[in-house]
């Protein structure tokens, strides 16, 4: 319970799914956790853990975030976790759609980081972790276009971030979970006509026969941002159930 002692950690979009299970992880292995999302509501229940402050950032706010990393300083451990899920192939997709994909999953992991590492590189190093997804460069499913696109950008993003500062003692990693039972993939579940039937086609997409839990998913979080992971850097890490197989 001590794996992250002395770490400080930064969370984007904690405030439900697998940026809040993270939360609690890094906070239960002894890191100071500032956790951020756009819904302050959401967060309120983090603020009584130990260890944790809750901070209200969207990270689509530029002025905001190099705003926010001003005020917090550097950290060991910086988790962009925020994303949004556009279903659709490219003829359901206009240009506002794509380019709020691109916004969310990638330009703010560049912004957030740009305005974070250097002051992790002044502060002798650090470990970037990026939200990307099994489905990307690697795998594609029916309807992701947006989604597939920008999160193959989060995987070219984190590796060469990963070879640029790998001298400056940053390591930077993506994660690309599999399908994760959150409140937003409930969101998608109930958006369908029958979501009984919506849910079990999820399901059947995983070969293990059952969606992920966003706290099993954060303990490679844990993994990913602790020394246990010290020789590892630009990897795109799946935690997918089987669903890459
Ligand atoms: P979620 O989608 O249920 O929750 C997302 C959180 O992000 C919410 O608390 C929301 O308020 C916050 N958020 C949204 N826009 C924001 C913004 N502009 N600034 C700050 N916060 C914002 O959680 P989830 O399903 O765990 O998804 C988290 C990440 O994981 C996303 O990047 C998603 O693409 C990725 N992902 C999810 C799955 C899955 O099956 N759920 C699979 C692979 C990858």
């Amino acid at each position: 319970s001590d794996r992250l002692k002395g770490k400080t950690a930064l969370v984007t979009a904690a405030g439900q799914g697998m940026g809040n299970a993270a939360v609690r992880a890094f906070a239960r292995e002894g890191a100071r956790v500032i956790a951020t999302d756009r819904d302050g509501a959401l967060l309120d229940p983090l603020g009584a853990l130990d260890g944790v402050t809750i901070q209200v950032l969207d990270v689509l706010d530029d002025a905001a975030v190099v705003d926010a990393v001003e005020r917090i300083g550097a950290v060991d451990i910086l988790f962009n976790c925020a994303g949004t899920v556009h279903q659709g192939t490219i003829l359901e997709c206009s240009t506002a759609d794509w380019d709020f994909s691109f916004d969310l999953n990638v330009r703010s992991m560049f912004v957030l980081t740009k305005a974070m590492l250097p002051k992790m590189i002044a502060a002798g190093g650090g470990v970037i972790l990026n939200m990307a997804s099994a489905l990307g460069a690697n795998k594609a499913a029916p309807n992701r276009l947006a989604y597939a696109a920008s999160k193959a950008a989060v995987a070219g993003f984190t590796r060469a971030l990963a070879v640029d500062h790998v001298k400056q003692n940053i390591r930077c990693n993506c994660v690309c979970p599999g399908t994760v039972d959150t409140p937003s993939l409930g969101d998608r579940i109930n958006a369908f006509a029958d979501p009984a039937q919506a849910r079990r086609n999820f399901i059947d997409r995983q070969p293990m026969g059952r969606l992920a839990t966003a706290e099993e998913i954060a303990e490679t979080f844990v993994f990913l941002v602790s020394n246990e992971s010290s020789f590892m850097t630009g990897q795109a890490v799946f935690v997918d159930g089987g669903m890459t197989l």
